[in-house]
């Protein structure tokens, strides 16, 4: 069968909308939990579904516990985008908190049951069975679809996007599409950047029956430090003018996600004192301590800010012998609002849900970043349940599905010049 235009594109998708469900449910069926089970076969079903559409795929990487799989449909030159999904899950975790098998991909009248459906399995299905639905209709692409399905991205992610992004296989795109679940409502344009703050706090020893006489403690000195470690929540990001439409999005989205007045996260720096360790014996004056705080960045924040904050929280709570350490891992990273990636899902998303959408950006971070930083436009758009991800009872709606392949699909036919 050959197809040329768009309608006939949409027309064989629609034909074929119980295959994307069936997809979904089958890559549920192969527990591909991260940490603790393998990504063999579930890499195996990815590269065979690939096969039997008729599309060339290899498995890359650099550790064979956590392939890789890349692909690509169209011409060497022209508009490249790349569309990128992670099939490792987080643990399924207490079986007694679930409701139903988290690995038999159950299909019911209105969603699909299992650990990863929404985070991110649904997603994928979504954009192999674009790239299946385009391969097969014989459209004529006006530059090329790159897929990058990776095995680690819930455990670390050095095997997955990292890797294929430091070794050229993102070189050159002028776009990309992360299937994470975002919801249908929002697109994800940006993200905030992380730090590990580490402070270190030095006393002297002594006998525990004389605290107070004797000795430094360490870990009264580092809590009087951790008073003052709000100061880092007031730095603000710093945005340009044509971001000011995406941040008044992104502080409603939070607002409506997580309570009234949450929306300060997405333009402050957040500081969560996570870890802490010190102390030897409860008869000793400690004389050391150790605190991590996370930090998340918000976009426009940098180093020398993060730092000078850090020096004045020390020096206001006016103790001496407190160091840190600052390791930054991501700064705060965009892709523009009017970029073509995001306004072509913004376009097939409104006109299928009948609702606005919008673009924003997340208060965490992704491995979207990895693509950012390469200065390629990146997006996150993806089917979802908000309830179970990271949690008992994952779930995805099929309508969210359905409409989300069509979305992928009807996006890149904008992006590869597929005319009405
Ligand atoms: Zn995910």
């Amino acid at each position: 069968m050959s197809c040329k235009s768009r309608d006939e594109v949409l027309e064989l998708a629609k034909s074929k909308l119980d295959e994307l469900i069936k997809l979904t449910s089958d890559l549920i069926k192969i527990p591909s939990e991260n940490p603790i089970g393998s990504q063999r076969d579930v890499i195996d079903f990815v590269k065979n579904y690939l096969s039997e559409a008729g599309i060339p795929c290899e498995e890359v990487g650099c550790n064979p516990d956590f392939p890789c799989v890349v692909a690509k449909i169209g011409k060497d030159e022209g508009f490249s985008v790349i569309l990128n999904g992670h099939v490792d899950v987080v643990p399924a975790g207490d079986r007694a908190q679930w409701e139903f098998e988290p690995f038999s991909g159950e299909i019911t009248d209105k969603c699909i049951l299992g650990r990863g459906t929404s985070d991110m399995k649904a997603g994928v299905a979504g954009v192999l069975f674009a790239m299946k639905i385009l391969a097969e209709s014989g459209a004529e692409l006006n530059g090329n679809i790159r897929l990058h399905i990776v095995s680690d991205e819930e455990s670390g992610g050095q095997f997955g996007t990292k890797w294929l992004c430091a070794n050229g296989y993102a070189d050159n795109a002028d776009a990309c599409l992360v299937a994470e679940p975002t919801g249908h409502n929002t697109i994800e344009i940006g993200q905030k950047g992380r730090v590990d703050l580490v402070l270190k706090s030095y006393g002297k020893s002594a006998h525990g029956s004389l605290a107070g006489f004797k000795g430094e403690n360490a870990i009264l000195k580092l809590i009087k430090v951790l008073e003052n470690i709000n100061m880092l929540r007031e730095i603000e990001g710093c945005y340009k003018e044509s971001q000011a439409q995406a941040l008044i999005n992104s502080k409603l989205i939070a607002d409506q996600k997580n309570g009234a007045g949450t929306g300060d996260v997405i333009d402050h720096v957040s500081a969560n004192v996570g870890m802490i360790k010190g102390g030897t014996r409860p008869n000793m004056v400690p004389d050391y301590c150790e605190v991590t705080v996370d930090l998340r960045l918000p976009i426009g924040v940098g180093a020398k800010e993060i730092e000078d904050c850090v020096k004045k929280v020390i020096e206001k709570s006016g103790v001496t012998g407190v160091e840190y350490e600052l390791d930054f891992q991501t700064f705060g990273n965009y892709t523009e609002i009017d970029a073509p990636i995001v306004e072509a899902i913004k376009k097939h998303a409104e006109a299928l849900w009948k609702d606005e959408v919008l673009p924003a950006y997340q208060w965490a971070s992704s491995d979207a970043r990895d693509y950012r930083v390469k200065d390629i436009p990146t997006i996150q758009y993806g089917p979802s349940n908000t309830v179970g991800i990271h949690s008992y009872n994952e779930t995805v709606d099929i309508e969210d599905v359905k409409n989300a392949g069509q979305i992928y699909l009807l996006s890149l036919c904008d992006l590869m010049g597929i005319a009405d």
